[in-house]
């Protein structure tokens, strides 16, 4: 735990499932103020909030899509009005699926990029504009992916949006380091979540997936939300513009392991 994050404000984004669920978790774990913002099941963000509350953590729950700039305003909004400040940004929502390139719509390509560049772009506007009005030296973690630098074929649109998502990162932390804002990217590898389920549910597959792991292993979203407790933290604090690669070393070409190659 980090003792510096208690009473600190956080967004995070998508936060019904998955890495973001577990890191909103985390964060009440921390004891900090928590707005979940979510698309989908109300009843499991009220779940949460309880949880989060039993920690000695404050949470909100607040529906938005991140590719709407009324939405992602209103998130900020929230946690001006429910709690004073914005520290912590987590841009997480994001979403995938599996086309060869050669048949992939417009429509996907523009429904992957909007959600997965466009709303990080917007959560890190407006949460940096908030800071920089309130001289706060916030924090902003844009969740990314080893797909950031591992191509991915059949998925063209989500390894060009996280590709892109690098580039914000590292852009923002150069031209905010001047006012104290870090801004850094957290690159999950394969981790068990609902957006993986259909994947992992055949031990086929899922074997497949754990061989490209050096560690052997997928990871548990609750591995994520450490990486991002730290960022958070000012234990972190001279680290800004990087990717911190949560990934059982997969980024560390695996094919080699054992003297291969
Ligand atoms: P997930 O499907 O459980 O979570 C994604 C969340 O984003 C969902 O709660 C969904 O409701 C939300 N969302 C989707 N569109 C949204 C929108 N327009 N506005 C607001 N919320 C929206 O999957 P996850 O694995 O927890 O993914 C979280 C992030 O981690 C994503 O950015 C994903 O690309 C990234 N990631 C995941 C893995 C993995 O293996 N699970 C690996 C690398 C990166």
């Amino acid at each position: 735990m980090y003792k510096d994050l208690e009473g600190n404000t956080a967004i995070v984004t998508g936060a019904s499932s998955g890495i973001g669920r577990a890191i909103a978790l985390r964060f009440g774990q921390e004891k900090m103020n928590v707005i979940i913002n979510y698309l989908g099941n109300e009843q499991e963000v009220q779940q949460m909030v309880s949880e989060i509350e039993s920690y000695g953590g404050k949470a909100v729950g607040v529906y938005g899509d991140v590719t709407s700039e009324e939405d992602v305003s209103k998130l900020v909004a929230a946690a001006h009005d429910h709690f004073g400040s914005l520290d912590v940004m987590v841009n997480n929502a994001g979403i995938e699926n599996e086309v060869p390139s050669e048949n992939l719509s417009l429509k996907d390509w523009r429904k992957v990029l909007d959600v997965n560049l466009t709303g990080t772009f917007l959560g890190c506007r407006e949460a940096i504009d908030y800071m920089i009005e309130h001289q706060i030296k916030g924090r902003v973690i844009n969740i990314s992916s080893v797909h950031e630098t591992i191509p991915w074929p059949h998925f063209l649109h989500y390894a060009a949006s996280k590709g892109g998502v690098k580039m914000i990162t590292e852009t923002l932390a150069l031209e905010f380091a001047p006012k104290g804002i870090r801004v850094n990217n957290l690159g999950p590898g394969a981790i068990d979540t609902p957006i993986n389920a259909a994947k992992f549910s055949d031990p086929e597959a899922k074997k497949g997936v754990e061989s490209l792991i050096p560690l052997g292993y997928i990871g548990r979203p609750e591995e994520i939300a450490a990486a991002a407790a730290w960022l958070a933290s000012s234990e972190s604090s001279y680290v800004t513009g990087i990717t911190l690669f949560a990934d059982g070393g997969m980024t560390k070409y695996p094919s080699f392991q054992g003297g291969h190659g």
